[in-house]
This record gives structure tokens, C-alpha cells and sequence, in this order.
């Protein structure tokens, strides 16, 4: 790879990593809410204004974006020789890495993180009391909460696909045991390899097209039109908005106006529409209202996790 595809893979990595970051904060506002409600108050939301139920400052992200920063500097931590291994790993280095993701998200619990949802805390109180580093397959983990914060792990690992799967699975599998949560974040973590190794939008929906042929009950044709945090309604409306809308902001624009888990599948739909579009296309008027921090954040995880990336 000579430097100017390196350039222009970093500039979609980073609109990914900052568009995952604006969608969280924008739909934030409306989380929980349903469409009426939203066009009662709002008309058409369009501007990161902060409030909802969490009471946000403007610019302000919640756990799908910070929770994604823990994952980052996990696998940072961690370290790409080691990350190197990750496909051919035996049980016991493998449990090792998994058990440095899993402290990072309990040193996030503890940081006092502005939301975090029932699976999640669920599963790093198993954790911290039995050490497992995953639940037993249940019923009730099928929530989305694995899904939104994997980002960091397809840009350490998206030159090797075993490790990909390997790695996302077993961050997930801390919190969310179920299959159709490893189905969608094994799913999304390929799509977006795609994305950011410059597939056309007809190859992205032709891919979308097969994987969904493989896992039928993602199928979004025609659009359901749930928008909750269970990962089918998450998955189905975050396809169903990236493949519909080619540019980032009709696209975010029309998912958070679905309300229910709105800055999840805003943060999972700016990540795919980010890194379609790159960092340098991403609207100013979205990005310069993110908090300074994530900016920061996000900006020096990308360099980071990409050069891991590039040193394979
Ligand atoms: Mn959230
Ligand atoms: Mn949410």
C-alpha cells in the first residue's frame, strides 16, 4: 500500500470513528422517543443540541461512543504484536487479551459513564464476581450493546479476518451472549471493512444483499420500521438507512428521526456513512459541536489503531 492509499484509508477510518461519534450525540436527543414525539417537539431533528433523557450538554456522547474508546485503548494496551496472534492464539493468551478488554470496561463502569445498559452492566458484574469472560448463551443478551462499541477492533484488525472475528466475538461475549449479537457484530465489523477499503456502494448493498441471504432474520426489504435496541429492529434499521441514503448527513438525518435507540443506530449508521464518505467530507456544522475531548480521543485512537493495521 503506497502512502496515499494510506491516506485516504485513514480519512475514511476517521470519519467512521467521528461519524460514529456525531450520530451518538445527535440522536441522543431523541432516545426513546417515538417519531411523533420527535416531530412534536423538534420538527425534523437535525442539530446536535444536546438534553433528552440523559440530559446532555451539546456535543456531549454516551457509552456507544465511550465505550468504544475503552475497546480502543484495550487493544492498544494490548499491543499489535500480540494483537498479531490473535487468529492462532491458544485458549490461555486468548482468555489474556479478552480479560484487558474486559478490566477496560470496568474501569469504565467506574468512571461514572453517563448511561450504560442493563446487559452491559450485567455482564462485568459477572465478570468482577467469577472472573468469566462470558455468560452463558442467553436469551435476554440479545440487546445491541456488543455491536455499537466494536468499531476499534476492524480498524486494529481489518487486514485479517479470523482475527476480526475472533477478536470482535470475544469482546462482545463479556457482556452479550447471543447468537444474533455475534451475528451482527461478526456482520457489520465485515461490511465495514468493506466500506473503508473503498467497496462502491453497489458492492456494499451486494454484500449486504448475501449476508443477509446468510442470516435471514436481519432481512430490512421491506423496512420493518423498528428502531429499539434489540440487534435485529438495530441492524434492520441501520442497513435498511445505509444502503437507502448515499450521502452521511440525509442518511444520519433519517435514522435518529426513527427515535427509540436513536444515538445507537445513529452512532452504527454515521460509522458506515463515515467511513463511506471520509473525516474531510464529514459537516462542520456536526463536527465542530462534538465535545473537544472525543474529538481528541477519537483523532489520536484512529492514528493509533491504524498503525497496528498498517504494521501487518
Ligand atoms: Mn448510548
Ligand atoms: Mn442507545
Amino acid at each position: 500500500m503506497d502512502d496515499t492509499d494510506f491516506d485516504t484509508l485513514h480519512d475514511r477510518a476517521l470519519g467512521a470513528y467521528l461519524g460514529l461519534a456525531i450520530g451518538d450525540a445527535l440522536g441522543a436527543t431523541v432516545e426513546f422517543m417515538r417519531p411523533r414525539e420527535i416531530q412534536a417537539q423538534y420538527g425534523l431533528h437535525r442539530d446536535i443540541v444536546g438534553g433528552g433523557w440523559l440530559k446532555l450538554a451539546r456535543g456531549q456522547v454516551t457509552d456507544d461512543t465511550t465505550m468504544s474508546l475503552a475497546l480502543g485503548e484495550a487493544l492498544l494496551a494490548i499491543g499489535g504484536a500480540r494483537l498479531a496472534g490473535v487468529a492462532h492464539a491458544g485458549d490461555d493468551d486468548m482468555a489474556g487479551m479478552t480479560r484487558v478488554v474486559a478490566d477496560a470496561y470496568v474501569r469504565w463502569l467506574r468512571g461514572k459513564p453517563v448511561d450504560c445498559g442493563n446487559t452491559c452492566r450485567r455482564g462485568l458484574q459477572r465478570y468482577l464476581a467469577d472472573g468469566s469472560l462470558s455468560g452463558e448463551a442467553h436469551e435476554r443478551d440479545g440487546g445491541n450493546g456488543a455491536l455499537m462499541r466494536n468499531l476499534p477492533t476492524v480498524l486494529a484488525l481489518m487486514h485479517d479476518d479470523a482475527a476480526l472475528e475472533r477478536m470482535s466475538l470475544a469482546q462482545a461475549r463479556i457482556t452479550h451472549h447471543h447468537p444474533h449479537s455475534d451475528a451482527a457484530t461478526v456482520g457489520l465489523a465485515r461490511l465495514l471493512v468493506r466500506v473503508l477499503t473503498g467497496a462502491s456502494p453497489s458492492e456494499c448493498a451486494a454484500w449486504v444483499a448475501d449476508w443477509v441471504r446468510d442470516h435471514p432474520v436481519f432481512a430490512f426489504q421491506p423496512y420493518p420500521g423498528h428502531a429499539t435496541a434489540y440487534v435485529v429492529d438495530t441492524v434492520q434499521t441501520v442497513l435498511h438507512h445505509f444502503v437507502t441514503h448515499p450521502d452521511f448527513e440525509t442518511a444520519l438525518i433519517a435514522t435518529v428521526n426513527m427515535g427509540e435507540d436513536a444515538d445507537t443506530t445513529g452512532a452504527l449508521v454515521g460509522m458506515l456513512a463515515g467511513a463511506r464518505c471520509g473525516a474531510r467530507a464529514l459537516p462542520a456544522r456536526w463536527l465542530d459541536r462534538l465535545q473537544r475531548d472525543v474529538v481528541q480521543a477519537v483523532t489520536g485512537q484512529t492514528r493509533a489503531l491504524m498503525a497496528i493495521a498498517r504494521g501487518r
